[in-house]
């Protein structure tokens, strides 16, 4: 059994159900703990995720290639540097899962490679002592090697003004097995750096014993563990599904961080969400929920100096 699958018909056998084919301009590429999990479930919630449709060939006013205003925030190459204190580093192009949704589909990932994107990095980071915090993202930072992994973070950890480093990665969840526990958790457990991993988890059936276990081992190494979920319709736009998201997530040591309205990105409409409908959401969670399970319901607007709050009165 291959540890991802890259097309319809392989997963269309592997779920043990029928699969339109469709072509788009966004592979699909599933993991093989995602697809037990979807095999495991008993709605599309999961599915839907990662099997691509006709829906996202249709052009839709408002959604753009770059939704995010990224493209205008780039100081290097595999840089963003767009709110205070805080830079946000593309560490690798790749993801181990390919969800539909992603904002990042149509970035210009090549330009953020090698060596000489990295020195271009790590000199801008060591030029502005204002930036206290390092996020590695990507594409999925943890789908380096160890040894390369290790590497770059012990090269952050030698710019003296840098003290927190966060790591937004979806690869504990989609894929557990092919997360990094070694050698790079043996680095981080003697780091001097505040160290924070924001997991990425839309509904609580991508949970499993597998994912806990690879979250305790890095909460054992010293990570603060924080959740960013996307609101997704048909995925987990019901009250129930996130206040069950919240009690699973934190039954695996993870805080509720962000819940994300949808980046208005082109191919991803029909997972819209309106505002509204995130608000009432929330407002159910607020009565159900500690307010320590309860997600920030944000949005990004481009050329914002932070993630917007939608209010909640
Ligand atoms: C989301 C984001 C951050 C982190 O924002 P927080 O509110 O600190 O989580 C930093 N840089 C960029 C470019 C981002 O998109
Ligand atoms: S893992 Fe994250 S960056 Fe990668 S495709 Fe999914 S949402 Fe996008």
């Amino acid at each position: 059994m291959s540890a991802i699958v890259k097309d319809i018909e392989a997963l269309a056998q592997r779920i043990g159900r029928r699969l339109p084919p469709v072509e788009t301009n966004f592979p699909l590429k599933v993991p093989a703990h995602f697809i037990e999990r979807i095999a495991t479930c008993d709605h599309d919630g999961l599915l839907a995720q990662v099997l691509p449709t006709a829906a996202e060939n249709q052009t839709v006013p408002g959604f753009s290639a770059d939704a995010v205003g990224d493209l205008n925030a780039r100081p290097a190459p595999a840089l963003l540097h767009k709110y205070h204190g805080r830079a946000l580093v593309m560490l690798s192009p790749r993801c181990h899962i390919h969800c539909r949704f992603c904002f990042r589909r149509h970035f210009p990932y090549e330009q953020t490679l090698g060596q000489a994107a990295w020195q271009t990095t790590l000199d801008y980071l060591h030029r502005h002592e204002e930036i206290h915090e390092v996020i590695l993202s990507g594409g999925d930072p943890l789908t380096l090697s160890e040894a390369q992994l290790t590497d770059r973070v012990r090269a952050l950890e030698a710019i003296p003004h840098i003290q927190t480093l966060r790591i937004h990665s979806r690869s504990p969840i989609a894929a557990p097995a092919l997360t990094p526990q070694g050698r790079f958790l043996h680095w981080a457990r003697h780091s001097r750096l505040n160290k924070v991993l924001v997991v990425h988890c839309n509904h609580p059936d991508e949970l499993s014993k597998e994912t806990a276990e690879v979250l305790a081992r890095w909460r054992q190494a010293g990570f603060t563990l924080l959740n960013q979920s996307v609101l997704l319709r048909g995925v987990n736009d019901q009250e129930a599904t996130l206040e069950k998201l919240s009690h699973s997530l934190w039954a695996q040591g993870v805080l509720p961080y962000y819940l994300h309205l949808l980046d208005r990105v082109q191919g991803a409409a029909h997972f819209e969400v309106s505002a509204s409908r995130g608000i009432a959401l929330i407002q159910y969670l607020r009565q159900r929920l500690p307010g320590y399970l309860v997600p920030r319901l944000v949005r990004e607007i481009a050329n914002e100096p932070c993630k917007t709050p939608v209010e909640v009165i």
